[in-house]
């Protein structure tokens, strides 16, 4: 190994960075799918070649991209989405990084379709390995179309630790399953093997979107839950003590309609099911808590799984009110199939009482709000 201090060259960084934005297949279709949704789209189909590990092509009736900007989105920490260090707080799209079709493009075959309501002509770009190869003029509709192939072919390494095709096709079903969740008013296809494997018609309604999307037999045992308080709203569906699960992975969490994993909040789900469900179950919960982009910190990992809010506690009261409120009320609200979905967010907390929960946990106390945060 040399001990003398040298710049690696760029292709080496973007590759390097990339694996934390791309660490798998259904990484790609996270983030390309999160870029379909920031431009507005209403259509999405996902294609799936080998589960994903072959190709995936993701196409959007969204804004499109001008031709002139089709090669900044490219390149790496160019974004349309924030332009100054303020604005994070203030994001409200799933995207701001302006890393991900960078990371994407630097280990893989990149194709990228669109065009603009306003332009006549579409334009297409192929980039592999973090090389453009092709630009040039095509004929396309409104919107976006990007293919990607050859995944990992430039990350051996990475391409080793992929699981197989069926375990790999689930997560990236389970990504989509997630932004299909938070996002009913979009139609999302998804076809494999050039067939269509299911589709989730748009709705402006979540009930109908939760039932399809976990299917009639689960959502019928699942109630409406509502909470929060000021500048907080807890809305969405948890299911009722008879229906729990093995795991904890029927427990969706949305944070202004972003899927986050979060501790403190799987913990307040547990908190509220403590006593009604048998040791080591699980409830299926479809949680999502709005509150202002200023009180919550997105940008605390490169994929954004993970959240920091300004007042956990308050946070970690609510959703623990807002479920037991639920469960203490099973004799008389109406089951998913009769509700009418989460009405406006309340006045005032129930919840917001000093030391209501003991359940709070430690480790979620003193969690600092970091403005400084991430790059
Ligand atoms: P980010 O989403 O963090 O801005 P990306 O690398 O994912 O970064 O995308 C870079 C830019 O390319 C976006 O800011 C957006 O302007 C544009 N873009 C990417 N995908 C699409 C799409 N499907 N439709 C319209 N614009 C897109
Ligand atoms: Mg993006």
């Amino acid at each position: 190994m040399s001990r003398r201090i040298h710049l690696l060259p760029e292709t080496l960084t973007h590759r390097i960075a990339a694996g934390e934005v791309v660490e798998r297949p259904a990484s790609i279709v996270k983030e390309l799918m999160e870029n379909a949704l920031d431009a507005g789209a209403t259509e999405i189909t996902i294609e799936l070649e080998q589960g994903g590990c072959g190709l995936i092509r993701i196409s959007d009736n969204g804004s499109g991209i001008s031709a002139e900007d089709v090669p900044l989105a490219f390149a790496r920490h160019a974004t349309s989405k924030i332009a100054e260090f303020d604005d994070l707080y203030r994001v409200r799209s799933f995207g701001f990084r302006g890393e991900a079709l960078a990371s994407i493009a630097s280990i893989s075959r990149t194709e990228l379709v669109t065009r603009t309501p306003e332009a006549l002509a579409g334009i297409r770009i192929i980039v592999e390995a973090g090389k453009m190869i092709e630009r040039a003029e095509a004929g396309c509709p409104v919107g976006t179309t990007v293919t990607v192939s050859r995944i990992f072919d430039s990350v051996p390494v990475r391409k080793k630790f992929l699981k197989s095709e069926n375990t790999e096709r689930s997560y990236c079903l389970d990504v989509i399953t997630r932004l299909a969740l938070a996002n009913p008013e979009v139609r999302i296809r998804v076809l494999a093997k050039g067939r269509e494997l299911f589709s989730y018609p748009a709705t402006p309604r979540l009930v109908e979107r939760i039932a399809i999307v976990l299917g009639q037999g689960d959502s019928h045992r699942m109630r409406p839950i509502e909470g929060g308080g000021a500048g907080l709203k807890v809305y969405g569906f948890a299911s009722q003590p008879d229906l729990t699960c093995a795991t904890a992975r029927q427990i969706y969490l949305f944070v202004n309609r972003r899927h986050v994993k979060d501790y403190l909040l799987n913990h307040a789900v547990m908190t509220a099911y403590r006593r009604v469900i048998e040791p080591r179950r699980y409830p299926a919960a479809v949680l999502y808590l709005d509150l202002d982009p200023a009180d919550v910190d997105v940008n605390v990992h490169p994929a954004k799984l993970e959240v920091r809010f300004r007042q956990p506690r308050i946070v970690y009261e609510a959703v623990v009110e807002a479920l037991s409120l639920m469960l203490r009320g099973l004799a008389q609200p109406p089951s998913i199939e009769h509700s009418h979905g989460p009405s406006g967010a309340l006045e005032k907390a129930p919840c917001c009482g000093k030391n209501t929960h003991p359940g709070f946990p430690r480790r979620c106390g003193g969690i600092p709000w970091r403005r400084e945060a991430g790059s």
